[in-house]
């Protein structure tokens, strides 16, 4: 017998998963899943996009070898990354400063990110939004960071503590890592307006600290191009910076595993530079990406009908979230008039914390509605058929 494998213990339970298995588990027809981190359309299903559909079907047809692709990933992907994410034309691609490796989801690319920044930067410090996807942590920990918050949300007003945000983002000593939202930040579905942002990227630019872009969900807030507009600022500041980004959500290819990692230098040679050092940490992660997704997203992106065809499915399923916000709002006012849940429709991308507490979520449980502990709810997952039955018990419990 092994004594390594028999003294280690089990891993804690990752805690969304947890509500799956428990909704999984659930034998009442009528139980509705609020706990996910995924788009569901109104027929509470994940759609298959038809632009998606549509390259796959292209891409069958040309019966390619599934030779390796390059360490930092198809070329026609990063391209078209770097036009979606900067904006075609930005000055930052003309002058080559800007460097992209194709990635596995956004989570592969926070973790190339990482790696690399544990290389050249050994002592920093990551800092990362109080509350912020329960990953954050996790994955720079895991790449040797101390990782610590800064302030961002208030119970109070449902949305950011703005001044205690720009208070956290002074005390950080210079060099510091600090890991933002771009837009629809996951779990409060609290933004900062655009002149927050700006004073922002001023703190970041003075005291030297080092941005972390992580764009999940670009095209789920206000627009493709206004949802991007935050990289373009900081790009334009002119310091360091990195930037995640995922298709998960905005082409609904989850299992695919299509993300980028975008890093800016100063001029195109420093960039070569990092370039050559960010495919190291590929190599010796997983050697190279897969084909299948980057592919499909490439031949999107690139042939302008199904762009064209991308861009309102995007908008299809960033009104219909916009339109349950609204459903939810107007319903709860009637069912329990005197509670205000206007800061829903103020909040952006998928998900709201809702100012549910940890016990009015357990009580939603034994209506078999499944929520998060910290009262997230994903509004994606909300729809016609089954928002009225979630009013009703929102209600009973409040
Ligand atoms: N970053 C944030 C803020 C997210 O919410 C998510 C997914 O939920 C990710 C990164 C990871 O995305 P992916 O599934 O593409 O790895």
């Amino acid at each position: 017998s092994s004594s390594l494998f028999a003294a280690i213990d089990m891993a804690p339970r990752d805690p969304i998963l947890g509500i799956t298995e428990a909704f999984n588990a659930d034998t009442n027809p009528g139980k509705i899943n609020l706990g996910v981190g995924v788009y569901y359309d109104d027929n509470g299903k994940v759609p298959l996009l038809a632009c998606v559909q549509k390259a796959e079907a292209k891409l069958m047809e040309q019966q390619s070898p599934r030779t390796y692709l390059p360490i930092e990933g198809l070329a026609a992907y990063d391209k078209a990354v770097q036009e979606l994410v900067f904006g075609a034309g930005s000055p930052i691609l003309q002058e080559k400063r800007a460097v992209t490796v194709q990635a596995l989801g956004g989570t592969g690319a926070l973790k190339i990110g990482a790696d690399f920044l544990k290389r050249f930067s050994p002592n920093a410090e990551v800092f990362i939004s109080d509350p912020s996807w329960e990953n954050h942590r996790a994955l720079f920990e895991s790449a040797g960071f101390v990782v610590n918050n800064y302030t961002y949300y208030d119970p109070a007003t449902h949305g950011v503590n703005f001044e205690g945000m720009l208070e956290s983002l002074k005390a950080m000593p210079q060099g510091s890592i600090v890991v933002l939202h771009a837009c629809c930040h996951n779990p409060t579905g609290a933004d900062l307006t655009q002149e927050q942002w700006g004073k922002v990227i001023e703190v970041v630019t003075a005291n030297e600290l080092v941005p972390f872009l992580d764009m999940a969900y670009q095209g789920f807030g206000a627009g493709i191009a206004e949802d991007g507009a935050v990289v373009r600022r900081f790009a334009e500041a002119g310091g360091p910076l990195l930037i995640s980004n995922s298709f998960s959500k905005s082409f609904s290819l989850y299992g695919e595993r299509v993300g980028a990692l975008s890093v800016v230098a100063s001029n195109a040679e420093e960039a070569a530079r990092l370039l050559s050092q960010l495919k190291r940490v590929v190599r010796t992660n997983y050697s190279n990406p897969p084909t299948h997704g980057g592919k499909v997203v490439a031949t999107v992106l690139s042939t302008p009908e199904l762009r064209q065809l991308w861009e309102d499915e995007l908008a299809g399923m960033r009104v219909r979230i916009k339109e349950m916000r609204d459903a939810l709002v107007k319903k709860l006012a009637d069912k329990a008039p005197g509670r205000d849940f206007e800061f829903v429709r103020e909040q952006v991308g998928m998900f709201s914390y809702s100012g549910l507490t940890k016990e009015q979520v357990g009580k939603l449980r034994a209506e078999s509605i499944y929520a998060v502990d910290t009262g997230r709810i994903c509004v994606a997952a909300l729809n016609s058929k089954n928002i009225d039955r979630v009013v009703d018990a929102v209600a009973k419990v409040l």
